[in-house]
């Protein structure tokens, strides 16, 4: 039965629960076994909270039981990326420099999935500060991709995406600046959702660029990513970026299907050099879906998202300068010793920050300094301006956009790690979304001819979640994907 039970989706167990055929301390159980016998080989969890998890499932089953009503997400397991913080917890954010911290407090993410009564596995690993595009980043361990052991989750939610793909949750939040969600959702075989800018609150999820951050869930399905956005997206004063409209209710129309929608195909990511053969064979497969369920196909345009790679890697090391610059080893995690405060804090930060956070610093403190100002970060501001008019243009002749989610599928470790330029340039299709602040979420779209997961990238315009969602759920009705992880490297299931 346990090993039944972590191949469900989170609908499926929903239904289970809701009959009584499975308590939520079995499903909690089956999964809390289910990590213990893989993440040996999956490394995708940085705490297991198997204590409160069965604490919690004890609680929604007695609620069950008394009829007394229970959340949206009543006995379904998540986990959660070591960014958000978790009141008592450990919250790394993949860094050596909050070592030991535990949060005096919960992330509005956090308490709303507690809310909804989901149970809490754990936190999963993460690149540090959420820099990165393929897991390599974190300073504790490397996450591997159930599909082949031997390559990358994609990055910087690899824990949570590893998670999801290797049935050790069936949900999982992770954070998506400019694709942290939607690669490594493309990279593993999964589904990764994120939302308009400003959705889901950023309340207590540890800053990387706070004008690009947006929490996404992950799933094995587009029907089980709507539930757990609904659960955790909505109004929140204690961000102020928060969006007042109320979030729609995502499941309804879900399955409405595409007939008489006109979906845009962006002529310039298919010229992009550096794109598999396998990659554009499915998403070009995935587009002839489209039309044959009655989706009129049209050619669009967003000239400048060429530049958005460039624009982005100014921009976010800006904001990262800026938002780093509160870990000083006065108040949180490490701290380093000297002589003076001002020796303790360069001690601190010497030690406690990886290459790439390091990296990010100084770019992004160059771009902002005197004299370097305009010429940089005014500049990719500017360009930011002219993808964002790109898109509204884009979304006035069609209704959502489709394109690859990556260039490639999923590389081996190594690979891109001693060349920064290769490894950003893996972001080139899903930067342009996170600029202009729309939703894009990641579907598997096949294999490619070496076996691993291609993902097709869906784009709605902004506050269109509802229709963003009905084409990926059309597509993935038509695409039929097998979730589970196979071939000679993948992770043994037990
Ligand atoms: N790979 C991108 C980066 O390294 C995106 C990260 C993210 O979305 N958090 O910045």
């Amino acid at each position: 039965m346990g090993e039944l039970l972590v191949t469900k989706t989170a609908a499926g167990l929903r239904n289970l629960l809701d009959a009584g055929d499975v308590s939520a301390v079995e499903v909690a159980q089956a999964h809390l076994d289910h990590i213990e016998a893989t993440d040996d080989q999956l490394k995708a969890f940085l705490v297991v909270m198997r204590e409160s998890a069965l604490t919690k499932a004890r609680e929604v089953d007695a609620r069950i039981a008394d009829g007394a009503g229970a959340g949206l997400l009543a006995g379904i397991p998540v986990a959660l990326k070591d960014i958000f913080t978790t009141r008592a917890v450990p919250t790394t954010c993949g860094s050596k420099i909050l070592e030991g911290y535990r949060p005096p407090y919960d992330a509005t993410v956090t308490s709303r999935l507690d809310a909804a009564d989901a149970v809490l596995l754990g936190k999963t690993n993460m690149d540090e500060f959420a820099m990165g595009s393929s897991g390599e980043n974190s300073a504790y361990q490397l996450t591997t991709n159930p599909w082949d052991l031997e390559r990358v989750p994609g990055g910087s939610s690899s824990g949570s995406g590893a998670a999801v793909a290797g049935f050790q949750t069936p949900l999982a939040v992770g954070t998506d600046t400019g694709g942290s969600v939607r690669q490594p959702a493309a990279f593993s075989g999964v589904v990764g959702a994120k939302p308009t800018y400003g959705r889901v609150s950023r309340y207590g999820m540890i800053a990387f660029a706070s004008s690009l951050d947006q929490a996404s869930p992950f799933a094995r399905t587009v029907t089980d990513a709507a539930w757990m956005l609904e659960a955790i997206a909505g109004h929140d004063p204690m961000d102020s970026t928060s969006i007042p409209e109320p979030f729609p209710n995502l499941r309804e129309g879900l399955e409405a299907g595409v007939g008489g929608m006109r979906i845009g195909v962006v002529r310039e990511f298919f010229e992009s050099e550096g794109l598999e053969p396998g990659v554009r064979d499915r998403t070009q497969e995935a587009i002839q879906r489209l039309s044959k369920l009655g989706a009129q196909i049209v050619e669009v345009s967003l000239p400048h998202a060429v530049y958005g790679v460039s624009a982005y890697y100014l921009i976010a090391p800006s904001e990262c300068s800026s938002n780093l610059s509160r870990f000083d080893g006065v108040r949180y995690g490490l701290r380093v010793d000297a002589d003076s405060a001002e020796e303790m804090m360069a001690a601190t930060r010497e030690a406690g920050f990886g290459a790439e956070v390091k990296r990010r610093i100084m770019i992004g403190t160059y771009a902002l300094s005197a004299g370097y100002y305009d010429a940089y970060y005014a500049q990719a501001q500017r360009v930011r301006t002219l993808i964002l008019r790109d898109f509204a243009a884009a979304f006035e002749q069609c209704d959502a956009l489709i394109s690859p989610t990556a260039p490639t599928t999923a590389f081996r470790f190594g690979d891109k790690s001693d060349d920064p330029l290769a490894m950003y340039l893996n972001d080139i299709f899903t930067i342009p979304a996170s600029l202009a602040g729309t939703p894009a979420m990641s579907l598997p779209a096949g294999l490619d001819e070496k076996g691993l997961p291609v993902g097709v990238q869906v784009m709605g315009p902004v506050l269109g979640e509802q229709v963003m969602f009905r084409v990926a759920r059309a597509l993935e009705a038509e695409i039929a994907f097998d979730p589970t992880p196979r071939g000679p490297n993948a992770l043994e299931l037990g």
